[in-house]
């Protein structure tokens, strides 16, 4: 009666693959990593709209165990990413151990075999000792329900579902949105279309980008002089921990630095709008950080062209040939792109059904207790799961830095585990209180709460008006703790079967 696998992950993204090349370190190598998707790479596989690019520098936002001396930019396209992707599940083997096209219904925590049973869509069923979803923050993608979107005659484009193949080239368009992504997309879009209107609901911080080609040379060095790279990847890394943690987190110590940084991104728009009453719509009336502020040289100044509109009146319907706003006026439009982002809060945590000890549903627990995890990792009545995208999980800016930690928490909880020659584990819900409550006490001083983000419609706050998404905690002390959490946090156990009660 042992479960087929040693462990299940769900999601083949990088915080999938992260995982996998763990679960390899310490010796369970008999796991799957199952993903909804037709192929690796989570967001970088999904997202490959014109302009996508990252906005954390690549030396950072990578492994740091595998640098890739090759980036063609400071700031990598997409496709690089993509790429990067691959070239690490070939060298980690990970590829072989994924199932591409496969939805995760659900997951069920067995008492009596002391596994996980995973459901499949299609009615195939799965057993691991091991959960680990990694199923993304921003992975479920949003549509808001305009009135009358139905009816519309021309083009919907979702950026997260991008047609490489569609022709861009004199069309009459809208892009619904000014998130990161609109922030990358609209200069590119500009270029090809004959009439673009960017529809604006909530204005967004937007810092100068300082990017640039890395030539062969440098690539070269970083390629025969590893430590140069890592050098380079320090000195990023600690710039942007001084961003978030001065910035962010310590907002109510250090609010100068934080109106620095918004003095620095109205700079930016008076250097780049020409148009005061434009300058005006584009400028944030929320503190800076309130969401996440986003690089580019180039989307402010598409405002100064003739054949780019920026709406700011409210969205009333849409009708076939157009977009009609609250003042009356119809935009004519043949293309409508909607860079509407995510839904994390609803149906992103989780992102499966997940049931453990004693039929507690983890969303439903969430949503009736708090949205809350150990570390951002584990949570009580949920044993041998690790839910890598948990509330206050998200520590540092490049995503890569809450992957590691949480493969070094994997490395001491699974060592102490088989240290005592046990195979389950779980959370004690004092160890998960006290996280709970040292997060709340320290989002305290963060901008979230002493900050004016009235006004900011940021998804890192829930439906609760809880800034539950970011850890306030340095990258520096998230590792410490992933090292060193007190090993009597956790309860372990034997496994194999258990007499019912
Ligand atoms: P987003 O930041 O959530 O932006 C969605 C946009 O759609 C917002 O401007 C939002 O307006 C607008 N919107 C949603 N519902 C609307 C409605 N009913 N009416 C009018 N407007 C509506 O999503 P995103 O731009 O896709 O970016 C999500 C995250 O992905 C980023 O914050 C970033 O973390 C990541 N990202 C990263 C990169 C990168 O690193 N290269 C690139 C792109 C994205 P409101 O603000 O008013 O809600």
């Amino acid at each position: 009666m042992a479960p087929q696998f040693d462990a299940i992950v769900v999601g083949a993204g990088f915080g999938g693959m992260g995982a996998g090349i763990e679960l390899d370190r310490l010796g369970l190598s008999n796991y799957v990593i199952l993903e909804r998707e037709d192929d690796l790479g989570g967001t970088w596989h999904v997202n490959h709209y014109p302009g996508l690019a990252v906005d954390i520098a690549s030396v950072t936002y990578s492994y740091s165990f595998e640098p890739n001396p090759y980036w063609s930019r400071l700031f990598a396209p997409g496709r690089e990413l993509k790429r990067y992707a691959g070239h690490v599940a070939d060298k980690y083997g990970l590829r072989r151990r994924m199932r591409f096209g496969t939805v995760v219904d659900g997951a069920r925590w067995d008492e009596h075999a002391q596994h996980w049973t995973v459901s499949l869509a299609g009615g195939e069923t799965l057993t691991g000792r091991y959960l680990l979803t990694a199923t993304g923050f921003l992975s479920q993608p949003y549509t808001p329900p305009f009135p009358g979107i139905d009816s519309f005659a021309g083009k919907i484009l979702h950026t997260t579902a991008w047609e490489d193949d569609f022709d861009l080239t004199g069309r009459k368009a809208a892009v619904i949105g000014t998130g990161a992504t609109a922030v990358q997309l609209v200069p590119e879009a500009a270029e090809r279309v004959a009439e673009l209107t960017v529809f604006q609901r909530t204005p967004i911080w937007v810092v100068p980008k300082v990017d640039t080609p890395i030539p062969a040379p440098v690539q070269q060095l970083f390629a025969k002089v590893p430590a140069a790279q890592r050098a380079a990847r320090l000195a990023n890394t600690s710039l942007l921990e001084a961003i978030m943690v001065v910035g962010v987190l310590h907002y109510k110590q250090a609010k100068l630095l934080n109106k620095g940084a918004a003095a620095l991104a109205k700079a930016h728009l008076f250097a780049q709008v020409r148009d005061k009453r434009t300058r005006e719509q584009l400028t944030p009336h929320y503190d800076f950080g309130c969401k996440r502020p986003t690089f580019s040289n180039r989307y402010f100044k598409v405002f100064n062209q003739p054949h780019v509109r920026l709406e700011t009146n409210s969205i009333e319907r849409i009708e076939p040939d157009g977009i009609v706003t609250a003042d009356g006026h119809k935009t004519e439009i043949d293309t409508l792109i909607l860079a509407t982002g995510f839904n994390l809060w609803d149906v992103n945590f989780p992102a499966v059904e997940i049931i453990g000890r004693d039929g507690v549903d983890l969303g439903k627990w969430w949503r009736d207790n708090r949205f809350q995890a150990y570390e951002g990792i584990t949570v009580p009545k949920f044993p041998n799961f690790l839910s890598l995208n948990s509330p206050y999980s998200y520590s540092g800016l490049s995503y890569f830095t809450t992957i590691e930690a949480q493969m070094k928490h994997m490395g001491r909880l699974f060592g102490e585990m088989f240290r005592r020659g046990e195979q389950t584990f779980e959370v004690t819900a004092a160890a998960n209180d006290r996280f709970l409550g040292e997060v709340t006490d320290k989002l305290g001083d963060s901008v979230f709460y002493g900050g004016d983000c009235a006004s900011a419609r940021s998804y890192y706050f829930n439906q609760h008006g809880e800034a539950a998404l970011l850890r306030p905690s340095s990258t520096v002390t998230t590792h410490r703790h992933a090292v060193g959490f007190p090993l009597t946090d956790y309860t372990f156990g034997a496994a194999g079967m258990k007499t019912p009660a």
